[in-house]
């Protein structure tokens, strides 16, 4: 008999769902945008009840396009956007605030308090990250101590919290459900990396009680079965957070491999095998926790990738759409020694400057906007460098190939160019949807559908490889010449004495 997945994507702009069967044929897939609620400058918010409401739609539509019904599914994979955090009640299950989103910088201030309490050394040697309002604890605590009320109700057990995984467990389980993955856990700034469990000392300091959260449980658990909400005991049989299902769809299993992203941010991520490791610039996280075994992960992200493409677009007019990049670009040999440095919103890994803006260095009378767009596209394929070359310098893995996702890997010149640039090949997969499959092929694992993970890793495909064209010698002087740019961003509000 033929099995099914159902994967549910519940992304930052909108909810997916896909059918696959056995052979990752896709047999359904549909998709709806979530309204982004902006309260206040700097401040981003989801409905929880829409993001429900919509990813229920998107598994109707699914079902119905690939003419099944929930009683022919073997199984059901979530992969999610991390850190996004909300409360709700426990009796009603109504949330108490907007779900707050990772980008959101609201809790800043509660972070800052933390940090002012001596916290930082503690928080980076339990969880790996570095304190920040973009993880879900400073979300929690803000939202106890902004609705009224809440803090005592948490206190009392009338409330619980969670991420976005938690949020969809425990309403497709019909509230039977109160878990969360690894993976999720790593990214909250609450979870002992090594213990995989909460960090009770953290959450002391934090005034977040412990019978608010989820248990934490392998990533290959059985999170419970959708029957209360579709009619059908089908189980949840996996749960990544979003760049984890990543390179979890890349087969990346063994230490050294690695993936980038290219989306509208960028980010790169590479399996470090059984035991923690920590590189300068990069953080720490968990990758996942299959078959028993704990792997863990290093992480850079880039905020400006796709994005630079998406301001050429929209606020320069340089380009009618993000894939005409690849054509001007391919019209001039190299770029003049122009370099646009993308720190639009400041640098992120591993440079870390929130005072950081861009910059177009090196324009002549030469220079015109063929140049400048492919100085654009570049800057892709030099950021990724940043971060390849840090984890280098750790010395903790060689990197023999990097295998490459998102939306902007479309762009040949651009897989060319970061082959170029990093020297190795660069791998395009078959199946471009890296990280929804990601989890759909561990539910496959969990279920028995799939028998190890050789052979998942067996069944991964490239699409094509770019191997690098030019000496290193090329790459090295071009890469000088970026690092050079990069240079000139950095600390740029405070040198003009402009507020951030
Ligand atoms: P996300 O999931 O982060 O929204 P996607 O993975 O869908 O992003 O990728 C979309 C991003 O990729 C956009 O920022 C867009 O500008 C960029 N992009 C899409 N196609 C290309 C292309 N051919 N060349 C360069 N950039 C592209």
């Amino acid at each position: 008999m033929a099995k099914y997945i159902l994967g549910i994507d519940e992304g930052t702009t909108g909810a997916r769902t896909f059918i696959i069967d056995e052979n990752s044929n896709v047999l359904g897939l549909a998709a709806g945008e979530l309204t982004q609620h902006y309260p206040r400058p700097g401040w981003i918010e989801h409905d929880p009840m829409e993001i429900l409401t919509v990813q229920y739609e998107t598994m109707r539509a699914a079902l119905r396009q690939a003419k099944l019904t929930p009683a022919d599914l073997t199984a059901v994979a979530i992969t999610n956007q991390r850190e996004t955090a909300l409360v709700w009640e426990k009796d009603t299950g109504r949330p108490i605030y907007n779900a707050i989103v990772w980008a959101s910088r609201q809790s800043t201030p509660v972070v800052e308090k933390w940090v002012e309490k001596g916290l930082a050394d503690k928080i980076e040697e339990s969880t790996g990250l570095i304190p920040d309002a973009y993880y879900s604890a400073s979300k929690i605590a803000w939202i106890l101590d902004n609705v009224e009320g809440a803090r005592e109700r948490a206190e009392k057990g009338e409330l619980l919290a969670g991420t976005i995984d938690t949020w969809l467990i425990w309403n497709l389980t019909g509230r039977k459900s109160f878990v969360t993955d690894v993976s999720n856990g790593a990214r909250t700034m609450m979870m002992s990396m090594e213990d995989l469990d909460w960090d009770a000392e953290l959450l002391e300091a934090y005034g977040i009680p412990r019978h608010l959260l989820a248990d934490i449980v392998p990533s290959d658990s059985i999170f419970g079965d959708i029957e209360a909400s579709f009619g059908s005991p089908v189980p949840i049989a996996s749960v990544l957070g979003d760049q984890q299902a990543g390179l979890f769809g890349q087969a990346a299993y063994s230490p050294g491999q690695c993936k980038m992203t290219y989306g509208t941010a960028g980010v790169f991520d590479i399996n470090v095998g059984a035991e923690v490791a920590r590189v300068d610039g990069l953080t720490a996280s968990v990758a996942w926790k299959v078959q028993g075994q704990k792997t863990y992960e290093i992480e850079g992200v880039l905020f400006a990738m796709g994005k630079t493409m998406q301001w050429l677009r929209d606020d320069l007019n340089l380009i009618h759409a993000a894939p005409d990049s690849e054509w001007y670009a391919g019209q001039v040999p190299d770029t003049g020694g122009v370099y646009l440095v993308p720190a639009f919103t400041g640098l992120g890994a591993p440079a870390w400057d929130p005072y950081a803006r861009a910059v177009i260095a090196g324009i002549s009378n030469a220079t015109t906007r063929l140049h400048i767009i492919r100085a654009a596209v570049e800057s892709m394929a030099y950021q990724t460098r940043d971060l390849v070359d840090a984890f280098l310098a750790s010395g903790l893995h060689a990197i023999p190939e990097l295998r490459v996702d998102g939306g902007a890997v479309k762009n040949n010149l651009l897989c060319q160019l970061q082959a170029d640039i990093l020297q190795i090949p660069v791998v395009r997969p078959r199946i471009s949807e890296a990280t929804v499959f990601g989890t759909m092929l561990l539910s496959g694992l969990t279920t028995g559908i799939f028998e190890s993970l050789d052979h998942l890793a067996s069944q991964w495909q490239a699409e094509r490889v770019f191997e690098p064209q030019q000496s290193k010698d090329w790459a090295d002087a071009h890469y000088h010449g970026w690092r050079e740019a990069r240079e000139l961003t950095m600390g740029w509000t405070k040198k003009i004495g402009q507020e951030i």
